[in-house]
């Protein structure tokens, strides 16, 4: 059954509560008694119903008229009468209740339930609840989800407007230490939905996930060969009888092995009663009747044991799991259909500057240039697993800046610019968000870079990123991919790198960390881009990742060892 609305009454200190929910809308009611419930519901018919009431529903059936059915027994009706315990969302409707002042309990629990059980018919899982028989209360099996089928209270916690902010007089930051800054600053704002496995590549684990059956179920045949007990075997020839039939994977031997005997089994068969253990089959001679091989062979051998992959109950994968493919094989082999995995976070990119033309189909006079930065922040964001909200592109006008950034923090948990956050005459980005008093511009010590404008508009973080392209695809690596993955749910990310000889010369004076656009030769040594001119966006093309020199000073020679970070351990 699929129902339209669904009504739930529950006991108030004097009379009844009724909420009745429907697509899109909750409504509650004081009534006096039951019969004032049901003129209520018959006034305003609403299609199949789901009454929910906490005593018996025998007693509402009569007053419900002849469409009228109950459950347990029925489960299909344009009345279900079923009996509901609304203490089963005690936490929710308490949590409701402090949300909305107001709202007596008996309310909360109400309107709470009415909510769920709607949710869990719109999803198509009232049969799963209606088919339950463990107890005569609707959803007392289920309770966890019913418990999830709300939507939460609260917003997720938005941040403090100074959480960006530096300790005063501190000049240049190194990037460890504005690495941790940030850190600190940030904190896990995407809610959490249910996805089915087979959808859930790239999302990001809310709840552990625990085997709903061992891995394998039951042990079985690691190999192509013959088995038998162990215990009748020795060393030297072995010669045992075959028994008739054979073990295959998905055709169990439905009967004991006698003790002496041996049975042809494969790979991934059930191991029959009676046998423990395996001889491969080359090891092996047979004429159909019998089996030989030279003892002795070691128990167990080339069986598999039940759960010696993964127990059942045991954690498969803990939270904070970005899925992989493999990921989703663990899951799908462990009987688990459906995940709790955190909303996507939404990452707006919005672009700025005069002289940006928002798109190359567009024509492009010699003083203006197109948009190099917005696809490469949306394809960053899209291919981290995050849900890319484009934000266009804004003249360089704070008045439209700050439209566009109003727009963006109703459609985006995050905002990237690009363009116009340095201090000078043309930087309206950061001239707006230092005027609202929520910008910090953090002076990182790093190259290509100038500084990185962090602020927060109306509780999203906005990472104001240099304009150029060079530079603003370092900061977005460097900065924005562990603090993105940070905000997911998936925790802070360091990037992936390993040290490889240099195919190159260079000397770096103390003070800036700087990032190299690099690749590796056929030698496995890294070259970097023939120029560090930070306009060479060909660069960003022409290297599969970069080269990492420390902050402090350092003279390269060929051969030397140097921290390469690959594009691919950026997700990129
Ligand atoms: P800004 O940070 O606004 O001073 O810009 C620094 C440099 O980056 C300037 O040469 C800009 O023209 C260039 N630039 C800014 N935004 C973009 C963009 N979206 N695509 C390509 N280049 C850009
Ligand atoms: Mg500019």
């Amino acid at each position: 059954m699929k129902c339209d609305r669904v009504a739930i009454v529950t006991p108030a200190e004097d009379g009844l509560w009724l909420a009745i929910a429907t697509s899109g809308s909750v409504t509650a009611h004081r009534c006096t008694d039951p019969a004032e419930a049901v003129l209520m519901l018959s006034e305003a018919p609403a299609g199949a119903t789901l009454l929910g009431v906490n005593d018996a529903p025998e007693a509402w059936r009569e007053p419900c008229g002849p469409e009228a059915a109950t459950w347990p027994g029925a489960t299909s009706a344009p009345l279900l009468v079923a009996r509901i315990d609304p203490a089963l969302l005690a936490a929710e409707a308490h949590a409701f209740a402090e949300a909305h002042p107001g709202t007596t309990p008996a309310e909360a629990q109400a309107r709470q339930m009415a909510m769920a059980l709607l949710a869990l018919s719109e999803e198509g899982a009232l049969p799963d609840l209606l088919a339950a028989t463990f107890a005569p209360v609707l959803g007392a099996d289920h309770v966890l989800d019913l418990r999830r089928a709300l939507p939460a209270t609260l917003e997720p916690p938005r941040l403090r407007d100074d959480c960006f902010a530096m300790p005063q007089g501190v000049d240049w930051v190194p990037v460890d230490e504005a690495l941790s800054r940030l850190r600190q600053a940030l904190i896990p704002v995407a809610g959490i939905e249910t996805c089915a496995t087979a959808d859930a590549g790239g999302r990001i684990l809310a709840e552990p996930c625990r085997a709903r059956r061992s891995n394998p179920p039951s042990p079985n045949s690691a190999v192509d060969g013959y088995g038998f007990a162990h215990a009748a075997t020795g060393a030297g020839p072995q010669r045992l009888p075959l028994v008739d039939g054979r073990a295959a994977a998905g055709q169990p031997y439905g009967q004991p092995v006698p003790e002496g005997a041996a049975i042809r089994i494969l790979t991934g068969a059930i191991l029959p009663e009676g046998v423990d253990t395996v001889v491969l089959e080359e090891d092996t001679a047979s004429d159909g009747a019998s089996v030989v091989f030279d003892g002795p062979v070691k128990p167990r051998a080339n069986t598999r044991k039940a759960g010696e992959d993964v127990d059942e109950g045991g954690t498969a994968l803990p939270a904070g799991q970005r899925l992989r493919a493999p990921d989703l094989a663990l899951l799908s082999a462990l009987g688990i259909a459906e995940v709790a995995v955190h909303r996507r976070l939404r990452v707006g990119v919005l672009s700025t500057g005069d002289e940006i033309i928002p798109s190359p189909d567009l024509p492009a006079q010699p003083h203006q240039i197109w948009d190099a930065n917005r696809p490469m922040l949306l394809r960053l964001a899209e291919g981290w697993g995050y849900a890319p909200v484009d934000l266009g592109h804004v003249r360089d006008d704070s008045t439209e800046i700050e439209r566009r950034l109003n727009d963006g923090t109703e459609q985006a948990d995050v905002i990237l610019t690009s363009g116009g956050a340095s201090a000078g005459d043309e930087d309206h980005v950061s001239a707006l968000l230092s005027s609202r008093g929520t910008l910090s511009s953090w002076r990182i010590a790093l190259k290509p870079g100038r500084p990185l404008a962090l602020a927060t508009w109306q509780g999203a973080p906005v990472f104001g990123l240099p304009g150029n392209p060079v530079a603003a695809l370092v900061c977005a690596l460097i900065f924005a991919r562990p603090a993105l993955s940070l905000m997911a749910g998936a925790g802070w990310v360091a990037p992936m790198g390993f040290d490889v000889p240099a195919a190159f010369t260079k000397s770096k004076k103390p003070g800036r960390r700087e990032y190299l656009r690099a690749r590796l030769n056929d030698q496995g040594a890294a070259e970097v881009f023939a120029s560090e001119g930070s306009g060479r966006i060909s660069g960003l093309s022409w290297a599969t990742g970069l080269v990492e020199l420390p902050d402090g000073p350092i003279a390269v020679e060929p051969g030397m060892p140097v921290r390469f970070l690959p594009y691919a351990g950026f997700g990129i």
